[in-house]
């Protein structure tokens, strides 16, 4: 293993040594391969810089305590891609080709994989983008995917401590738009959104949905949920919320392992008395705590502003318990890349 301090990893990059990169032209995919370099040499009139014709994918890999490597539900990541893609007018990039991607690229900076019980994990960032020579508004004539990875350690800082968040007057989606699409146009009209948040403190902002701004959508990059004191885990359901993976796993694990009721639906940003306890979910943010959130001139308190409340406390036991391998997962959630 290379010499890291792998407790004070936050979420930058790092480089590491390979990643895997394949070519569509002439309406095929090559095989693909592992490459050393990190810059990517593309034309000047690819779709993908002016037009945003790009999408991307965002998944980790877990050392558990036999120094085995697990994978997250990446068959998953890999049809979310494909609908992504579909959405930009971008070819499909076949599961084959994009497990074998996140595989190959595991296993040849296998030494990058955080140790178990550090807390950290490898980031692996999938990227489709269109590239080639162009200028007019058209859908790109050549693609590249790309998997490469660094490792990460906590992506809020505090880790499972609560953070607070303040509700945006902008949207980051339309409502039948790219919301739902993991594409890097959300997330450019996020960065100002996010900044004014910050610069008051907050953690990131809450954007209601952009219909009505009346109801939660999202959490900065994460998905919300609410617990009620029903024993209830409810979080929004939209065509303009990105869906979230790990929020799917959250609604099947509440359900099944904890006995809990769970629904999709609103979320009023008028009515957060009914929840006991908040939280964001995703990937990166894994579960984090919402201490309160600020609608202009009110503040709401959920559980606490500085402690965990127990049924999040219990759900991330039980999700990062499986993505490390000391919990039994559910058939089909686990990858295992053998080193
Ligand atoms: C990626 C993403 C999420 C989280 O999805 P996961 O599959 O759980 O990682 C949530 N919201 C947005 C806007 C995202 O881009």
């Amino acid at each position: 293993m290379v010499d890291i301090k792998w407790d004070e990893l936050g979420f930058s990059y790092i480089k590491t040594p390979y990643r895997f990169i394949a070519h569509w032209k002439n309406g095929a995919w090559d095989e693909g391969e592992l490459i050393e370099d990190n810059i990517l040499h593309i034309h000047e009139g690819s779709p993908a810089l002016h037009y945003g014709q790009q999408c991307f994918e965002g998944l980790k890999a877990y050392r558990r305590k036999d120094g085995q490597i697990n994978l997250f539900r990446p068959d998953q990541n890999s049809q979310r891609m494909n609908r992504s893609a579909r959405r930009l007018l971008m070819p499909m990039v076949p599961e084959e080709l994009f497990l074998k991607g996140v595989h190959e690229t595991v296993k040849a900076n296998e030494a990058y994989v955080p140790p178990y019980g550090s807390g950290a994990t490898l980031y692996l960032r999938p990227l489709l983008i269109g590239v080639g020579e162009n200028i007019g508004v058209h859908p790109a004539s050549e693609y590249i995917f790309l998997v490469f990875c660094t490792p990460v350690g906590a992506y809020f800082k505090g880790g499972l401590a609560p953070t607070n968040f303040i509700v945006s007057e902008y949207d980051r989606a339309a409502p039948q738009g790219t919301g739902a699409a993991k594409v890097g146009g959300n997330y450019a009209a996020s960065l100002l959104p996010g900044a004014e948040a910050q610069e008051r403190n907050f953690s990131d902002c809450i954007y209601l949905d952009p219909e009505t701004h009346t109801k939660i959508e999202e959490v900065g990059s994460a998905n919300f949920f609410g617990i009620t004191a029903a024993n209830e885990f409810i979080t929004p359901k939209s065509p303009s919320i990105l869906p979230s993976i790990t929020k799917f796993s959250l609604l099947y694990l509440a359900e099944n392992r904890l006995g809990m009721k769970v629904l999709e639906g609103d979320c009023p940003i008028a009515d957060l008395n009914r929840f006991t306890e908040a939280g964001a979910c995703g990937t990166a943010a894994v579960i984090s705590p919402i201490g309160g959130i600020q609608y202009g001139d009110t503040f709401h308190v959920f559980y606490s502003e500085t402690e965990v409340g127990p049924v999040t406390h219990r759900l991330y036991d039980e999700l990062t318990g499986i993505q490390f391998g000391d919990i039994a997962a559910p058939p089909g959630w686990i990858q295992t890349v053998t080193p």
